[in-house]
């Protein structure tokens, strides 16, 4: 059998799913700007409209800067669940403490004058670095146990008919996904041997998971090592290079305990310590997803192959067949089209006429 299933390979009745379970201790994530108001409100209410308005999850609101009452006016009304606006404190949303900041500030402008994608933007840095780890220990997720990330401007193209969460509880799952992808390798080349150092100091061990990162290198072992040694990028002391895996990380669903964990937070002080947050450009996803080939096994990890999902420049397109028919998982691969409107993506809306006819209630549309 299929070691990771999609939950769900039909059009279930999300009313009746809703009624019969009560709601896991879980909250949408959405961190976000004042002048983001129309993206945000987009991806806000289609959430609702293919999920959110049966199950109606809370919805926490990020912000570095003070909100715009306007902003949280208009949130407040699309979401049919309690929604909480918070301000990230300074330390959060910053430099690592002992920071020499003209350093790191002309390490920035030099990333992005090579060119380095978001590289010399500030506030990208502060960003990866903020969900890479302070996000994890903010007072407003205390009281939850799960997190489903969104951002202003993404799309879910499907109805999504039952409670992921709950799924995601019951399975024992950790970590959901729905795009794989490559790191673009100029913004992280030491990221891969800071995690990895970490590892061997931990003594956590090589698993097939943790091995799924590495690509296999052909050469004799102390060639292999003496390149480990001199360095170079992605590369581990072993002379080993990471393949650039990583998932998307602008969404997520995810077990909180995990990541504010003690190993986890470890890597992350580990990680925050070296400087890469600033003197190169590590991204969340990266970070968040060589914890999770470390840490986890295979089967607390689950890709979402039954989320219909776009998030500029990428979509995952199911191919969800009508009339609750199984997935066709072998059409499941490609998730690299330029765009949803180009060829083939009307699979992305995934039609379920038997249901729509049964119970008129907007399902799958
Ligand atoms: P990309 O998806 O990697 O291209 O990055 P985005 O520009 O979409 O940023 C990722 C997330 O962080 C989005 O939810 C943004 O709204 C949010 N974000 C990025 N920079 C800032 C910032 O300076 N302030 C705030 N409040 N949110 C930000
Ligand atoms: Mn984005």
């Amino acid at each position: 059998h299929d070691l990771d299933a999609p939950f769900s390979t039909t059009c279930q009745d999300p009313v009746r799913n809703a009624a019969a379970n009560p709601r896991e201790n879980a909250t949408f994530v959405m961190l976000t700007r004042n002048n983001e108001l129309k993206p945000a409100l987009q991806a806000i209410e289609n959430i609702e409209r293919q999920f959110n308005q049966w199950f109606h999850y809370h919805v926490l609101f990020l912000n570095n800067e003070a909100w715009d009452p306007e902003f949280v006016r208009a949130l407040k009304t699309a979401v049919s669940g309690e929604a909480t606006f918070e301000v990230l404190s300074e330390e959060e949303w910053s430099f690592p403490p002992q920071t020499n900041v003209e350093d790191a500030r002309a390490k920035i402008k030099e990333q992005g004058d090579r060119g380095i994608y978001k590289g010399g933007l500030e506030s990208y840095h502060h960003m990866c670095r903020f969900y890479s780890g302070n996000f994890y220990a903010l007072e407003a997720l205390k009281k939850y146990r799960w997190y489903w990330r969104l951002e202003p401007g993404v799309e879910y193209t499907c109805a999504i008919t039952y409670d992921p969460f709950l799924e995601m509880a019951r399975r024992e799952k950790v970590y959901g996904f729905v795009v794989a992808l490559w790191e673009v390798p100029e913004t992280c080349p030491g990221l891969f041997r800071a995690v990895d150092d970490f590892r061997a100091a931990k003594k956590i061990p090589e698993t097939p998971m943790w091995r799924a990162m590495i690509n296999p290198s052909w050469m004799p072992w102390p060639i292999r090592r003496l390149r480990g040694w001199l360095g170079g990028e992605h590369r581990n002391r072993n002379g080993d290079t990471w393949n650039l895996c990583h998932y998307w990380s602008n969404f997520e669903i995810a077990d909180l305990d995990f990541f504010r964990g003690n190993t986890y937070q470890e890597l992350f002080r580990h990680l925050d310590r070296s400087g890469g947050f600033y003197d190169e450009r590590w991204g969340d996803a990266s970070v968040h997803a060589l914890a999770v080939h470390m840490l986890l096994g295979p089967d607390q990890v689950h890709h979402f192959a039954d989320i219909g999902y776009w998030h500029e420049p990428f979509f995952q397109c199911p191919g969800n067949a009508p009339g609750g028919q199984q997935l066709d998982l072998a059409a499941l691969g490609d998730n690299s089209r330029s765009s949803p409107e180009s060829e083939g993506a009307i699979g992305c809306r995934c039609q379920c006429p038997d249901d729509r006819r049964r119970n008129n209630r907007g399902i799958c549309l």
